[in-house]
């Protein structure tokens, strides 16, 4: 009896052990981990600098959930208390948030803070973390001050703007017009510029062809790390336009000749049925005008995607390029206005529609082609429906394009000078004739050479408008007025 009762004592002990261990081992599942967490969460805070000062706040506790997560600034010996209940709800082990840099500077001053982030487990415990981080809050708007003056622009025309801007984290400057954003250049960093004052800055920008007087309100802006923003609008008469219209006919024999290569190239839609000798002839009407829409459409806006996103990447804001002058890419006659909203008639029937976004010029088969300003090749190859292509920066978001080429003469990287031979003109890619394809962009507005190649206006615009700011000493550019 004596004995058993051992037995039965060392058995319970042993269970009370067993359950012991598992508990130990797997505190979770036994409800356990409340008693046994004696670590604390793991906790990060740093600051993003990306879009705005933000304060990253990463923890996770091994065991229970987190809770009591506080913020704590302290500034000129005073602390303050920032709101942060909101962030942790239920039961949650991790959290990951970026503070918002709002409701730092709402609750905070100007200069100099210390954040104490701290956060505890819910453990029997509450083990808890603390982490630290020192920054400054600037809770001002960059100044702005426009120094050109700007007058008259066209729909399709380019406008340069000369302005200060007085900002010690300075994260972005340019123009906006409509849902677009011109780049600026530092006046100091073009070259013949270098005296000028740091706080001046160079912007180029444009109005799309179909720009409606109602839509067009262009500001320059300018915006710090924290967010803070100012705009200041550009004052000036503006000239809508009436969009030329252009109705072309394709011929059977054109469509022939350019659309099954392109089909083949573009990778949208190539039919079995012209890899047979007979299959063009065999094709009707009504297919070809959708093979002719897949490439004057489609492909077209392939294409045109493809050199946005050439034109629009932020790295490629440069000092413009000097030059005395520009232009015209070839001596020949104008064939086609710039910017024609084009509907394409097949044997009397509606074959689709394009934008014209260049000029086309003509003179004699394989003409030499110069550059229409001095810059950089940015692309010098077979290019769609742009036949053998060349692109050239000119910097500040300038660019020209010439395409349908028979030879090019100049590759991707190569400077070249205004007036110097790149290519010779052809009717490679969907040109019906030899001809040149000439496009002047603004970051991607296509606007028209006619401003660029004029040389009083080149001189009132561009150079002349440059120079007579690169004099000025910091104190003449500062305005007294207030914003
Ligand atoms: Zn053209």
């Amino acid at each position: 009896m004596i004995l058993s009762m051992k037995k039965l004592i060392i058995f319970l002990l042993l269970v009370v052990i067993a359950i012991g261990i598992s508990v130990f081992l797997f505190p979770a599942k036994f409800g356990a981990s409340h008693a046994l967490d004696r670590t604390a969460p793991e906790l990060t805070v740093e600051l993003v600098k990306s879009p705005a000062y933000a304060v990253k706040i990463s923890a996770r506790d091994e065991l229970t959930s987190l809770t009591d997560l506080k913020l704590e600034a302290v500034q000129n010996g005073k602390s303050i208390s920032l709101p942060a209940e909101e962030y942790l709800h239920g039961e949650n082990a991790s959290l990951s948030i970026t503070y918002p840099p709002k409701k730092i500077s709402e609750n905070l001053k100007e200069g100099e803070v210390t954040l104490n982030v701290s956060i505890s487990d819910s453990s029997y415990w509450k083990n808890s973390a603390t982490q630290s981080l020192s920054f400054t809050i600037d809770k001002r708007s960059p100044r702005l001050d426009i120094l050109s003056q700007q007058h008259r622009m066209f729909a399709g025309g380019s406008e340069l703007v000369v302005y200060t801007v007085r900002e010690e984290n300075l994260a972005e400057t340019g123009v906006l017009l409509g849902d677009m954003t011109f780049c600026a250049v530092p006046l100091n960093t073009f070259s013949g510029f270098e005296d000028a004052s740091s706080t001046i800055y160079v912007s180029l920008f444009a109005a799309p062809l179909d720009m409606t007087g109602k839509d067009f309100s262009p500001h320059a802006y300018a915006k710090d790390s924290y967010g803070n923003t100012t705009k200041l609008p550009l004052r000036m008469r503006y000239d809508p336009k009436k969009v030329p219209e252009a109705s072309p006919s394709i011929s059977r024999n054109f469509l022939e000749r350019k659309i099954p290569p392109l089909l083949e190239e573009s990778t949208l839609d190539y039919p079995d049925a012209f890899t047979t000798a007979t299959a063009a002839e065999d094709t009707d009407d009504e297919t070809w005008i959708s093979y002719f829409k897949t490439i004057n459409e489609k492909y077209r806006l392939t294409l045109r995607n493809s050199l946005k996103s050439i034109l629009t990447d932020g790295t490629r804001c440069t000092p413009l390029i000097p030059t005395e002058q520009m232009t015209r890419p070839l001596q020949g006659s104008l064939m086609s206005g710039f910017g024609e909203q084009r509907y394409y008639k097949y044997n009397g029937a509606d074959a689709g529609f394009s934008v014209h976004e260049g000029f086309d010029l003509a003179s004699v088969r394989n003409d030499d082609v110069v550059a229409t300003g001095s810059g950089t090749v940015l692309l010098a190859e077979e290019f769609g429906i742009y036949g053998n292509a060349v692109l050239i920066d000119h910097g500040l978001g300038l660019s020209s394009l010439y395409g349908h080429l028979s030879s090019i003469q100049v590759e991707v990287g190569q400077k070249v000078q205004e007036g110097q031979k790149i290519a010779q003109s052809g009717e490679t890619g969907l040109a019906g004739g030899d001809h040149l394809h000439f496009e002047l962009r603004v970051g991607f507005v296509p606007v028209t050479p006619i401003e660029w190649w004029d040389p009083k206006w080149f001189t009132d615009n561009i150079t002349g408008k440059l120079s007579s700011f690169a004099k000025k000493s910091d104190e003449e550019t500062t305005s007294e007025e207030a914003q």
